[in-house]
């Protein structure tokens, strides 16, 4: 086993039972056969959670992926605390919890021999809200994609803005919209992968400003959630609503592609990008 793979290993999470009960359809899936289908329900096509290090392990082609920016972590500003406790104890048993030290893993690598930069958020670090690190990353992941031109793929998941950082998570937003609008300059291309679920401050910014915006199946994508927009205009919103379904039929995506032709469909974009 090379070092590679082995640190790959190191990093998936260990499944704790045999059988998987999926969230939609409410079957029970052999644990084996759920991981075999990348965590996707065989019997209603789900989409669940994997993690960044399964989703690079996925995507990139053996041990092509360099991290980049692995040194920024959580900065607790405002010396945050609530009912619950200090944000500086969340950061550190979120640490603990997931093994990453923020959001999001950046980095670079070959997809099917095509490089480029990427940042892949994970939603089991503080439901993957967009910190200062996290915007951070991205920043820098962005500007290292423009300094050696390479296209960008920025993966999102997320519950929104970190509000134990208040208007400095806000300011993120700007930050990263910034970054990836410099990639025009070049004309380099900036792919953004809307996963389940991407919403708030993450959407209304530098997730839905893709060259191309794609999405997998069923991925909920929005900004305020259902119950808040229903309070508000006091009208029952469809089903379907906030689906990347939805967003595909009233255009706001271009695409939604199987986790299983992920790979292939980022190399055949990038192709058209030969450089
Ligand atoms: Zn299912």
């Amino acid at each position: 086993m090379s070092w590679y793979t082995k640190a790959i290993e190191e990093k998936k999470p260990h499944r704790k039972t045999l059988w998987v009960h999926c969230k939609k359809c409410k079957s029970h899936i052999w644990g084996e056969e759920w991981e075999k289908n990348l965590n996707v329900c065989p019997n209603c096509n789900y989409h669940d959670t994997i993690t960044s290090w399964q989703r690079i392990e996925l995507l990139f082609d053996k041990g092509s992926f360099h991290e980049l920016f692995e040194n920024i972590s959580p900065v607790d500003s405002l010396n945050f605390t609530d009912l619950k406790g200090s944000y500086k104890d969340k950061i550190q048993a979120n640490k603990k919890k997931s093994g990453i030290s923020e959001s999001v893993i950046t980095g670079h690598g070959k997809i099917k021999g095509f490089n480029v930069a990427t940042a892949i958020m994970d939603f089991r670090f503080l439901g993957g809200s967009l910190g200062s690190g996290t915007g951070e990353k991205i920043l820098q992941a962005a500007n290292f994609a423009y300094d050696y031109g390479l296209p960008y793929i920025v993966f999102s998941a997320s519950g929104g803005a970190r509000m134990q950082e208040g208007v400095l998570s806000l300011m993120q937003m700007a930050k990263t919209c910034a970054g990836v609008a410099r990639l025009n300059k070049k004309n380099i291309p900036f792919i953004s992968v809307l996963l389940n679920p991407t919403t708030g401050g993450v959407t209304a910014s530098y997730a839905m400003m893709g060259d191309l915006n794609i999405s997998e199946p069923g991925a909920v994508i929005g900004f305020a959630g259902r119950r808040v927009i229903e309070q508000t205009i006091g009208e029952k919103l469809p089903d379907d609503f906030q689906t990347a379904e939805y967003l595909l039929e009233h255009g706001f995506i271009d695409s939604i592609v199987q986790r299983k032709d992920m790979r292939d469909y980022l190399a055949n974009v990038l192709s058209y990008y030969n450089r």
